[in-house]
């Protein structure tokens, strides 16, 4: 690699540098956890930059828009800014762009709205309302399970009573009345222009499928498409990227099955077995060597993967050398574990000098850190958490989003309910009376702002249109300031807790002075929204500051920390009580533990309360994932027994 200014041979092994070097014709790369897919791909780009390739005819796809950044500005820093111009996010926020811009063809506006979780479910409600069903002897399905049904015969392309009949073991019986409000579904958010995340995947696979010439010309533009985490794509994503590579064939996927975890939202790992079908010739590159963690823990991460069912022949080595066999703490209850971790982490901070930063404690879901962010808040030791409940989830976020997004599509029915609904005296008829007017109107918000009729809420809706009217020409950050203004009172009048809830508002007002464009903020809230949770938004300002990280698994796929703890390893917890009585809910629990255990390069805790009085003696169990690791590649710390043995470790089992 005599004229390449990087030196390729060093920085890779043989299997990692064949991909990289190979930039023609379909490759799969099928490996486990820590064996550099993710670097494979970054040295891939910037080779293919470094030999002339123009970066905006390579298409990244990745799981998270911050992984995709990340790499992107590697392979920056490995090579030059060249790199930052190849075209990288998620498969959502690809086809919102491809959508605003050529959706024409298939009925899409440019400005079309996108819904999240819980704006898809009022849309539900909304139907649900107009067709009245009633229930029959049972009870109908809530908005929540309705959507969630939805969501799964979209992504897993079954129809509503193969949904029914698959997951909600036929509890339900009304299938012609969802089938139909299913259809009515479909039809409602269209005539609105109301994209939901399923829909930003269907609308982009049908306008590849029936658009000849779109299809060509994107095909033509992006000359090299690179998908990392391909194991949690869904059969959408996979025909749509069979769609993109059709003039040329020039994909590389890469993924673990094993790592699996988001079959749950219609995911299918097997997309990866099936790729070299989509893709003929396909060369299949393994690779075997992990580069991340100590053996030790990999000999724990081999023997959680054993207990699959699927067998995944994937057994991870790695020819580091030493390294300490991974702790297993149990605890008295909740309080004693989060006193264990805080204190763990306090030392290895002071004592054996390692960043918080380098330290992360994962757990199944979001409330399972509760406890711990209690205990961490009173030690002082500083922490971030990705995961769970998002800032814009907050209904106070969202009140404000809704005022600006009818700014930017006036059809957003959804919207419109929502900021009437915040107003004196306006209730669901009130509301839909007036949404049923404006939106005949040519001006919406000077026909509000002359509300005609003659009303106690009169005044409440005059004013709503005419703060619309007026920060309708001004840019987003001023926008936002001048709904504060008119949100003030409406906060205080619908939440007890507003002042926690007002620094929240400061700081979407300092999101928004990085855009320019109202749409472009609206959509990457909608997308990729802040990862942190509200509460700690605020407080977060400097972005380098040392900080530990707590993290639902989910949200820590690829990658990898010092140190990791995770916690709440119990029956009912993780695995999840849901998930106890389905085997392959049970099998996704165990796939989930697998990458939380290989996210750990040095120390591995892994910690559960034995008896916990909250939740009496259900969750008095450990993990029975913890019963197929081998004692002997675990080391046993107690905290509470006195029959400690000689050697410093006891039994568990
Ligand atoms: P995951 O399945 O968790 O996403 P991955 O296969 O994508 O893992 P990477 O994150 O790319 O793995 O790599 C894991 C770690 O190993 C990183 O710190 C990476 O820099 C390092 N690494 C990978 N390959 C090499 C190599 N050839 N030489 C040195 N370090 C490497
Ligand atoms: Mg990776």
């Amino acid at each position: 690699s005599d004229h390449f200014s990087l030196d390729y041979d060093a920085e890779l092994n043989e299997a990692q540098l064949q991909v990289v070097k190979t930039f023609y014709g379909p490759i799969l790369v099928v490996a486990g956890a820590g064996s550099g897919k993710t670097r494979t791909l970054t040295y891939r780009v910037a080779r293919m930059v470094e030999s002339g390739i123009a970066p905006e005819a390579i298409l990244l796809l990745t799981f998270t828009r911050k992984a995709s950044q990340e790499m992107l500005r590697r392979a920056a820093a490995l090579l030059d800014t060249r790199c930052e111009h190849v075209a990288g996010g998620t498969f959502h926020s690809f086809s919102n762009m491809i959508l605003r811009r050529y959706g024409r063809a298939i009925g899409l506006d440019s400005t079309f709205t996108i819904l999240d979780q819980g704006d898809a479910e009022d849309v539900i409600g909304i139907l649900l309302d107009q067709i009245g069903f009633k229930k029959q002897g049972r009870s109908f399905p809530k908005k929540g399970t309705i959507h969630a049904m939805f969501t799964k015969a979209v992504n897993k392309e079954f129809s509503i009573d193969t949904v029914i009949a698959k997951y909600y073991s036929t509890y339900f019986q009304e299938i012609e009345e969802l089938t139909k409000l299913h259809a009515l579904f479909c039809q409602y958010k269209f005539e609105h222009q109301l994209l939901d995340y399923d829909d930003l995947l269907v609308y982009l696979q049908r306008l590849l499928e029936q658009h000849q010439d779109v299809r060509q010309h994107l095909s033509d533009l992006y000359q090299f498409i690179m998908v990392d985490e391909y194991q949690d794509t869904n059969k959408i994503q996979a025909r749509i990227v069979r769609l993109l590579a059709a003039t040329h064939d020039n994909v590389m996927a890469v993924g673990d099955e094993a790592q699996s975890i988001y079959a749950f939202r219609g995911a299918n790992y097997r997309n990866i077995l099936e790729f070299p079908e989509q893709f003929p010739g396909t060369t299949i590159i393994k690779l075997e060597e992990n580069f991340r963690s100590v053996q030790p823990i990999l000999n724990v991460t081999n023997d959680v993967i054993k207990q699959a069912r699927e067998s995944f022949q994937k057994r991870l080595y790695t020819r580091q050398i030493g390294g300490t066999r991974p702790i297993l703490v149990p605890t008295l209850n909740e309080r004693q574990q989060s006193q264990f971790v805080a204190q763990r982490i306090l030392e290895l901070w002071q004592e054996e000098g390692i960043p918080l930063a380098k330290m992360a404690v994962l757990f199944r879901s979001s409330f399972h850190a509760f406890d711990l962010e209690l205990e961490l808040n009173r030690r002082n030791i500083p922490f971030v958490k990705v995961g769970g409940v998002k800032f814009i989830e907050a209904a106070h976020i969202k009140d404000i989003l809704a005022h600006l997004r009818v700014l930017v599509n006036p059809l957003d029915e959804i919207s419109w309910r929502r900021m009437l609904l915040l107003l004196d005296g306006v209730g669901p008829k009130t509301a839909a009376m007036i949404i049923q007017q404006l939106l005949v109107e040519q001006n919406p918000f000077a026909w509000l702002s002359e509300y005609p009729k003659k009303t106690k809420y009169r005044l409440d809706v005059q004013r709503l249109g005419s703060t619309l009217l007026t920060i309708l020409p001004l840019p987003p950050a001023e926008q936002v300031r001048m709904l504060r203004e008119y949100y003030a009172p409406i906060l205080k009048n619908h939440y007890d807790d507003f002042a926690k809830r007002e620094p929240d508002l400061e700081q979407l007002n300092i999101i928004t002075e990085q855009f320019t464009s109202l749409e472009k903020f609206l959509t990457e809230m909608t997308l990729e929204p802040p990862n942190r949770s509200v509460d700690n938004m605020a407080q977060v300002e400097d972005q380098d500051e040392d900080l530990l990280v707590l993290s639902t698994i989910h949200s820590a796929k690829g990658l990898e920390w010092q140190s990791v703890f995770v916690i709440w390893l119990a029956e009912g917890r993780f695995p999840s009580m849901y998930s106890l009585d389905d085997d392959e809910a049970l099998e996704e629990e165990l796939r989930l533990l697998y990458v939380a255990t290989t996210r750990a390069m040095q120390h591995l805790y892994l910690t559960y309360p034995v008896y916990d009085n909250k939740w009496g003696n259900y969750f008095g169990r450990p993990s029975r994932f913890l019963e197929g690791i081998s004692r002997k590649n675990l080391e046993q710390w107690s905290l509470f027994e006195e029959d400690i043995e000689e050697d410093g470790e006891e039994e568990f089992a």
